[in-house]
């Protein structure tokens, strides 16, 4: 359709008929003013046209209600319809006519006078009723004006000439008419807008055509940018994954990435991992088919796959549960432990008992070398569990125990998953080594981490920053060891059942060589058992010369050494088989590392031997003192701990209190220096439990008594010279015995701890127990008083 604006005025002529031809049209409503071109082709409407060309060029023309009618009746047109002057006719080649048409004013059928040929109406023109005038008339038309502008804007089809007329045509009536007939709008709407019979009725439906098509266009432009922006975004990744796919096929690496892919997607689908764990596992698949191999995240995401494709999800041992069977694994693999083994089988059978794995945690207690990893072992062995190990010594910081998260280059799991994969299933034996070691280094973060592993209401869902999917952990037997209990930081303690080892005697250490470690190292190093043969006796000599050690860790491996010379020996075709006796030793190992019994050959003045525990076992210390001229110091040497260092001090203020008592001058220490030595200074040394070894070293060096050599000593003392109870008696009396003192000066509180001493040991030695300073003197010095030392006189 074309619309012009030629004249804004037609004169409506007073002599016009009211009886006049009309033609029905298709969806087209001529407005009053409006010139437009009009295609016919009923014939019924060319005689119309014929008709009306012959009077006076003016014809109704009315709007068809359902332009699908052929031949429409009266009742299919709206009764509203327009008058119109005929500009021009053209024959169209197709039989039809165009003609020129401008619309005069709007009409009201009265009714259809004729009907055939052609259908002829009387008609009344409608005039608008003005109801609206004033601020009212005003406030409607500026929205009405206003409404247009930002729609002529945004649809664009009107020429600023054509707005210009439109917006200066003075008559509101007509100037609604010309905006309606360039609005783009259903014909029921325009069928309003003609046929509304008052003017407020006209401004307010074209105002509320006008809001409804901003909110459409509006609603329109949104639509329009939304569909730009996905097909924007879809057609980016289109483009670019079709990049990627042609990098890589240039690198010709397409394929062995499909490959890849394939198989990663093959694992998750077979392996046991719960549906949630496999869609993040597949999510992370899709994602790597989406980036390329060269990119760094590919490698990271690959990895990961690796790590969490690894770890036993739901994978499950099942349990032996027969606490026979599991005591004879126990006996068969360890000799004597008689106590700690019949601890472990409690424990065990509460556990089947309770049926569940909740619950407390073993705690192995001992010094190294005594076989806490190896009953850890066979516990797994005799629950039919797999085993993994995981040395907590030097653990600093939390992300050992949790692992570092996927972002930091080169993370890795936490030791924990890592120790999982190992196992292959989820209900192993997981040991952990030295717990007391953890903390020793570094206290908190480790320790709590560790704490959430071994909490039962919390290690169901045990989370590694690496894994970041919670991992069960309820069905994990842990159990873990330390040298000592004291540095097990409180809360992990208190989760724990301590079990506590202890040093094994000679006799304990010989037994175990010949059962358990001999004939392991001579399989290990490729022997038959008839081609080497060690007797107790060198084996003895071999704890004695060249181990000093609470456990057997150091024996073994001279076994080891042994096993190893003499199959090199075979091997080059010397001999078929090898003895080992006292005689040969030296030959194996060399000369001895130890001596045996280093307790002095002489009762000498001012050496004490002192008996002490350090985490690796009980020791003896051989304590030294010595008087020199001088100005009352007090040295003390061999990295002495402050503790030790302070019951020296206290010692010799005790001495100074009793001066009288041993026969010393008052003001002895005045005159001299006291020099107190702990020789082996690599060792460090605390507690306050040397204080009577060091307060008799003093006493005998000041008042020239000799020690008796055969006595060990140990105990705490307080200022007045009363005797304090000690820990690790059993340990101490063991290093004691190793070292072939004779008699054992303990506190008197700590008899109860005789009974722990193996009773082949205690009847070699003899105890004194004792509850002050001077039973001590009484014991360890000889009475008589020779080289007295009055110093300084
Ligand atoms: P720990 O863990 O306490 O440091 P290990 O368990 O590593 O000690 O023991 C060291 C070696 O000594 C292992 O080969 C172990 O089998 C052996 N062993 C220790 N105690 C015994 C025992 N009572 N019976 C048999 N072998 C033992």
């Amino acid at each position: 359709m074309t619309e012009e604006l030629k004249q804004e005025t037609i004169d409506v002529k007073e002599d016009t008929p009211t009886e006049i031809p009309a033609i029905a049209l298709r969806g087209i409503v001529v407005f009053p003013l409006m010139e437009t071109h009009v295609d016919i082709g009923r014939t019924s409407s060319m005689e119309a046209i014929d008709n009306a060309l012959g009077q006076d060029k003016r014809l109704i023309v009315l709007v068809q209600k359902d332009g699908k009618i052929e031949e429409p009746t009266p009742e299919d047109l709206y009764e509203y319809g327009t008058l119109v002057e005929i500009k021009r006719v053209i024959k169209l080649p197709t039989d039809g006519l165009r003609m020129l048409v401008k619309g005069i004013e709007c009409i009201k059928v009265n009714e259809f006078v004729a009907k055939d040929p052609f259908f002829v109406v009387q008609y009344e023109s409608c005039q608008l009723t003005n109801d609206c005038q004033g601020e009212e008339l005003e406030a409607l038309l500026r929205s009405v004006m206003q409404g247009f502008e930002s729609y002529s804007k945004k649809i664009g089809k009107i020429t600023p000439d054509n707005f210009k007329r439109i917006i200066e045509t003075e008559d509101i009536e007509k100037r609604l008419d010309l905006m309606a007939s360039f609005l783009s709008i259903t014909l029921e709407e325009k069928m309003q807008l003609l046929s509304a019979d008052s003017l407020q009725q006209k401004l307010e439906t074209m105002l509320g055509i006008l809001i409804k098509e901003a909110r459409l266009s509006e609603l329109e432009m949104r639509i329009n940018e939304q569909v730009k922006r996905q097909m924007d975004k879809s057609q980016k990744e289109y483009y670019l994954r079709e990049k990627i796919k042609v990098i890589s096929d240039e690198l010709g690496e397409g394929e062995d990435r499909a490959a890849e892919i394939g198989e990663f997607k093959e694992r998750i689908e077979q392996s046991k991992m719960s549906d949630d764990v496999k869609e993040k596992a597949l999510k992370e698949v899709n994602r790597l088919a989406k980036i390329t191999s060269m990119s760094p995240e590919y490698a990271v995401i690959r990895n990961y796959l690796d790590w969490l494709l690894d770890l036993p999800w739901n994978v499950y041992t099942e349990d032996q549960m027969d606490i026979k069977i599991a005591e004879e694994v126990l006996e068969t693999d360890h000799y004597g432990l008689e106590k700690v083994k019949e601890r472990i089988l409690e424990f065990l059978a509460v556990r089947q008992l309770k049926n569940d794995t909740k619950g407390s945690i073993i705690c192995l207690v001992g010094p190294p070398g005594v076989g806490k990893t190896s009953l850890a072992k066979s516990i797994a062995k005799a629950l039919n569990k797999n085993f993994v190990r995981l040395s907590l010594g030097g653990v600093r910081d939390e992300a050992e125990i949790r692992g570092h998260r996927r972002t930091y280059v080169g993370a890795l799991p936490g030791r924990i998953i890592r120790g999982l994969t190992e196992a292959k299933s989820a209900n192993p034996v997981f040991l952990f080594d030295e717990v007391d070691k953890m903390t020793n280094d570094f206290r908190g973060d480790p320790a709590s981490a560790l704490l959430e592993v071994l909490d039962p209401e919390q290690n169901s869902t045990f989370s590694d920053h690496f894994i970041e999917i919670p991992f069960d952990l309820s069905k994990v037997m842990f159990i873990t060891t330390a040298n000592s209990a004291h540095t097990i930081p409180e809360p992990l303690l208190d989760r724990m059942e301590l079990i506590e080892l202890s040093s094994y005697t000679e006799e304990e250490k010989v037994q175990i060589a010949i059962r358990y470690l001999v004939p392991k190292q001579i399989i290990e190093q490729g022997l038959k058992e008839e081609q080497l043969f060690i007797s107790a006796n060198t084996i003895l000599d071999i704890v004695r010369y060249y181990t000093r050690e609470a456990g057997v860790r150091n024996l073994e491996r001279q076994i080891s050494a042994i096993c190893r010379k003499a199959a090199r020996e075979i091997v080059s075709g010397k001999k078929s088989n090898i003895r080992v006796t006292k005689q040969n030793l030296e030959k194996f190992l060399g000369k001895p590392r130890y001596h045996y019994g280093i307790t002095e050959e002489n009762d000498e003045v001012g050496v004490v031997t002192g008996m002490a525990w350090t985490s690796v076992g009980g020791e003896i210390l051989q304590i030294e003192a010595n008087v020199l001229s001088g100005k009352g110091n007090l040295m003390l040497t061999g990295q002495l701990g402050d503790v030790m260092k302070e019951s020296a001090q206290m010692g010799l203020s005790f001495i100074r209190s009793i001066s009288d008592q041993l026969d010393l001058e008052e003001d002895f220490y005045e005159k001299c220096d006291i020099h107190i030595h702990v020789p082996e200074g690599a060792v460090p040394k605390d507690g306050p439990s040397a204080g009577v070894t060091m307060v008799t070293a003093m006493i005998s060096a000041l008042t020239g008594r000799k020690v008796r050599k055969e006595v060990a000593m140990t105990g705490e003392m307080t200022l007045r010279g009363k005797i304090l109870p000690i820990g690790g008696v059993k340990e101490k009396v063991l290093a004691a015995h190793r070292a072939s003192s004779k008699i054992i000066i303990l506190p008197k509180e700590n008899q109860k701890d005789i009974e722990d001493i193996p009773l082949n040991i205690q009847k070699e030695l003899t105890f004194h127990l004792v509850s002050t300073i001077d039973e001590v003197l009484d014991l360890a010095l000889i009475k008589e008083k020779k080289n007295r030392r009055k110093t300084n006189k």
